[in-house]
């Protein structure tokens, strides 16, 4: 079985120590993720491929409580599950939306630090798991 992502250049999946694929402004410096061929800034077109600090800040979050349509979501809304879902801001200065593994809002709060982790998407038919990025709370 191998691991494979939910998108190609979105993140890398080395083991225990995936990161978010990223570009920067090599004009302005701007970062954003994911990857653009233009800048959003400066409307410069030279960027270059980064990987993403691991770790963040909680900047804004809330808890998606009931499936989304189908499509756009791929998972089974028979057995879903509700998910935390919020903003984390880097150290490069960019905020990502990104699942969090923690669904309960008793465990979050705005500020906290957080890490990149893989999580199991959905199983492929081909006996692949299929995964996605979330940040945790960091212990
Ligand atoms: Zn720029």
């Amino acid at each position: 079985m191998a691991q494979v992502p939910i998108a190609a250049g979105l993140f890398t999946i080395a083991p225990g120590a995936p990161q978010l694929v990223g570009s920067r402004c090599t004009d302005c410096g701007e970062v954003t993720f994911p990857v653009q061929q233009g800048c959003p800034s400066c409307t410069g077109s030279a960027t270059e491929e980064i990987p993403l600090a691991r770790r963040g800040r909680l900047w804004t979050y809330t808890i998606q409580r009931f499936p989304p349509p189908v499509p756009p979501f791929k998972g089974d809304p028979e057995s879903f599950t509700p998910f935390g879902v919020g903003y984390v801001e880097l150290d490069q200065g960019l905020r990502v939306e990104a699942r969090l593994t923690e669904s309960d809002p008793e465990q979050l709060a705005i500020g906290m630090d957080m890490e990149l982790v893989l999580e199991k998407f959905l199983d492929a038919e081909n006996g692949d798991e299929v995964v996605t990025f979330a940040f945790r709370p960091v212990a």
